[in-house]
């Protein structure tokens, strides 16, 4: 079967991570989350005290980084940093990280690389606009403010993090994006030729179905 690059952007919490994966393992595609790149390197940054407004110095950062995905896990130069790229300070300080063009141009280079042979699905801000404007299957997944922010809380909560509340959450989500939504390169927006899923009244599993349908619907035309 043809395969197609599939992606979905959407604003902080929407669900597309957890959905992007589904839908990988159940059509046998690659799952690659971008967001988690930008992370690591403003994890990697913060941990080495590097300027995290300065161009040159993020860029040459990025180039000298290693991002990994191993199964579920996200590995830097090596280093297991699944966890540790979640935390409050890389919550804080990614949106000033990603909107520096050094850090866009070398990560939207390895993110293409990864996706040249297709069966990709990947998840961020600006993979139907940038990376992939020509995937086959373009998502904008969203969801209200205050569902995102609840389903974080609770994410929280099972991981024992009680360090945050709602509200903090929330307040977190509507900042970042607002950042992400208003910068200069490669703001958080919807392609032209997305399709819109609000997530606030689905569960994962119908969330995860509807693009699946999509994808089939597509497939098959391209087959016949
Ligand atoms: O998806 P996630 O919330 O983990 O992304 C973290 C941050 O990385 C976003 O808030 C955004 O600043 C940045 N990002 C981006 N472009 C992408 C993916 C993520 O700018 N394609």
């Amino acid at each position: 079967m043809e395969k197609i690059i599939i992606a979905i952007d959407g604003p902080a919490g929407a669900g597309k991570s957890t959905i992007a994966k589904k839908l990988a393992s159940l059509i046998d595609y690659i799952y690659i989350d971008t967001g988690a790149m930008y992370r690591a390197i403003t994890y990697k940054a913060l941990s080495n005290n590097i300027d995290i407004y300065n161009d040159v110095l993020m860029g040459q950062l990025t180039i000298e980084s290693v991002i990994e995905f191993n199964s579920n896990k996200v590995l830097l130069d090596g280093e297991d940093v699944t966890r540790k790229i979640r935390g409050k300070r890389v919550n804080q300080n990614v949106s000033q990280v990603s909107a520096l063009l050094s850090v866009r141009k070398e990560l939207v280079h390895q993110q293409r690389k990864i996706g040249s042979e297709k069966g990709v699905v990947m998840d961020g801000r600006d993979i139907g606009t940038v990376v992939f404007p020509q995937a086959e299957l373009k998502l904008f997944v969203t969801a209200s403010v205050h569902e995102r922010a609840q389903r974080r809380y609770e994410e929280k909560i099972k991981e024992s993090a009680t360090d945050i509340t709602l509200q903090e959450i929330e307040e977190e989500l509507i900042i970042r994006d607002e950042k992400d939504s208003s910068r200069a390169i490669s703001p958080l927006k919807k392609a032209n030729d997305a399709i819109i899923l609000d997530t606030t009244n689905l569960t994962q599993e119908e969330s995860v179905n509807i693009i699946y349908n999509y994808y089939l619907k597509l497939v098959q035309v391209k087959n016949d």
